[in-house]
């Protein structure tokens, strides 16, 4: 049996008929930019998120890019953020002129660690003065540990913006007068960006992006920047772009949008079953794989809350990382490494001297991990298969 590491097929095929309907809608409409069907879209991403406002974008990467525009992040400034995540979260920095700071990532979340982001500012006053924004990643569907970053960002009196592309509805303890609120990606800083790229939990038939925010003002830049900085039309007060999410995109996501509970607790279903089939095949009691550790279970479970961890990869941590992926692509298994090469040691920033930074637990991650099929529609025999493989290749050693 092939298991891949993602099958778009098995998703589409209960909705493929509403869909086409949908898609076909849109197309005698002759309405392809824009429109009621992206408004729709961003009132119920507002809506789920628990947020005032959503705007629709071309991608995750463009979400962060204009975030960050309206923020008036640009050359000399600093923004905070971690090495060990998908380029576009550094590249958006880049490309405005402003410069990542780095922060090392907690080896157990591979999330942006707090504390390091606290010692990292007070080890370079230079940088910390110009800091413009903070920007965590919730890496693989679970939050980055918000509640010390959103203190560290008040005290520093910037903005944080969460790369939330791999988290859509992923929740967040955060404490409120002695008691846990739980709050969804995206909510909790002054702008959540996401990404509708089709491998995400909520993905589109092509790319596209949202940005939520409880900041009107905030918002009605975005929007002006999303069409050229043109409000009204054809005058020009801000250089924005091209930066917007169109109706056909919108539609699908609309048809998707209120299936992604049952597919997050899918996933999470699929996490519990890996955990007792590793364990049946005693491949954690020998440390040879460590399963991602779900940070905020045990607090959502007491206080009854699903989206802790929307798993939009499992990411496990093994001994011999290389040989492993070679043995599970031969036998019929995807897996992929997200990601192999931490930013700062990036081919594009060696001429601004990030190589001679050191991240150890980001440039371990990268060496040591390897993502797993965890998809809705995975069944437990592909599972069993999965870990059958694995359990194959250390007793082979
Ligand atoms: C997918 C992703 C992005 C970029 O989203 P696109 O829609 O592909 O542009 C940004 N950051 C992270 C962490 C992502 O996983």
């Amino acid at each position: 049996m092939t298991v891949p590491l993602l099958d778009l097929r098995a998703q589409l095929a209960p909705l493929r008929d509403e869909i086409l309907t949908a898609v076909t809608e849109v197309i005698d409409s002759t309405t392809y930019i824009m429109g009621p069907k992206v408004e729709a879209l961003e009132r119920h991403v507002a809506e789920y998120c628990g947020v005032e406002h959503a705007i629709g974008v071309s991608s995750g990467t463009d979400a962060l890019l204009l975030a960050l525009m309206a923020l008036n992040v640009g050359p000399g400034d600093v923004v905070l953020t971690t090495p060990y995540t998908f380029f576009a979260t550094m590249g958006s920095i880049l490309r405005l002129g402003a410069t990542p700071l780095f922060v090392d990532i907690d080896p157990v979340s591979y999330n942006m660690d707090p504390q390091q982001a606290e010692a990292v500012l007070a080890a370079h006053p230079e940088a910390a003065a110009k800091l413009k924004a903070i920007m965590p990643v919730h890496l693989y569907g679970q939050c980055a540990d918000m509640a010390p970053l959103l203190r560290m960002a008040a005290g520093y009196g910037v903005p944080v913006i969460e790369d939330a592309a791999q988290a859509i509805g992923a929740v967040c303890p955060l404490a409120e007068g002695g008691k846990t609120v739980w709050q969804r990606a995206g909510a909790m800083g002054t702008a959540g960006c996401f990404s509708f790229f089709p491998s995400k939990n909520l993905g589109g038939i092509g790319d596209g992006g949202m940005i939520v925010t409880n900041d009107a003002a905030l918002a009605e830049k975005m929007r002006i920047l999303r069409v050229h900085g043109s409000a009204p039309k054809y005058y020009h007060r801000l250089i924005g772009g091209n930066f917007r999410l169109d109706p056909l995109q919108a539609v699908v996501l609309d048809i998707k949008l209120p299936h992604l509970p049952t597919w997050h607790q899918a996933r999470r279903d699929n996490a519990g079953r890996y955990q007792r089939l590793f364990t049946e095949a005693g491949l954690l009691a020998t440390g040879v794989v460590t399963l991602p550790h779900a940070v905020y279970g045990e607090a959502a479970r007491r206080d009854g809350v699903a989206d802790h961890h929307i798993y939009n990869q499992f990411v496990i941590r093994v001994e011999a990382r290389d040989e492993l992926i070679q043995h599970l692509h031969s036998s019929g298994i995807g897996a992929e490494i997200y990601y192999p090469v931490p930013l700062h040691q990036q081919e594009c920033v060696a001429s601004l001297g990030y190589g001679g930074l050191s991240f150890p637990a980001a440039e371990r991650a990268a060496q040591e991990t390897l993502a797993l099929p965890i998809y809705p529609e995975l069944t437990e025999a592909m599972q069993q298969e999965v870990v059958a493989a694995i359990a194959a290749f250390y007793r082979g050693r």
